[in-house]
């Protein structure tokens, strides 16, 4: 069905997150590093340094500064 899936193997994750800044540990896939926090700023979005993944702020969540 979903063949598209199976194709993006060599594309990194994009990981959607509701927290800025974001944890990022490696995840579950055995190749974890050291758990690392990852400010997003005002782009809404990060690459870890670490494992390539990006992370995206969700939609609607406000990005801090202004508290
Ligand atoms: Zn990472």
């Amino acid at each position: 069905m979903s063949s598209a899936a199976a194709a993006k193997t060599a594309e990194f994750e994009t990981i959607v997150v509701e927290t800025n800044p974001v944890a990022c540990d490696g995840g579950d896939a055995g190749l974890g590093h050291p758990r690392v926090y990852l400010n997003m700023g005002h782009d809404r979005h990060v690459v870890c340094p670490y494992c390539s993944r990006t992370y995206v702020l969700a939609e609607g969540v406000k990005v801090g500064g202004g508290h």
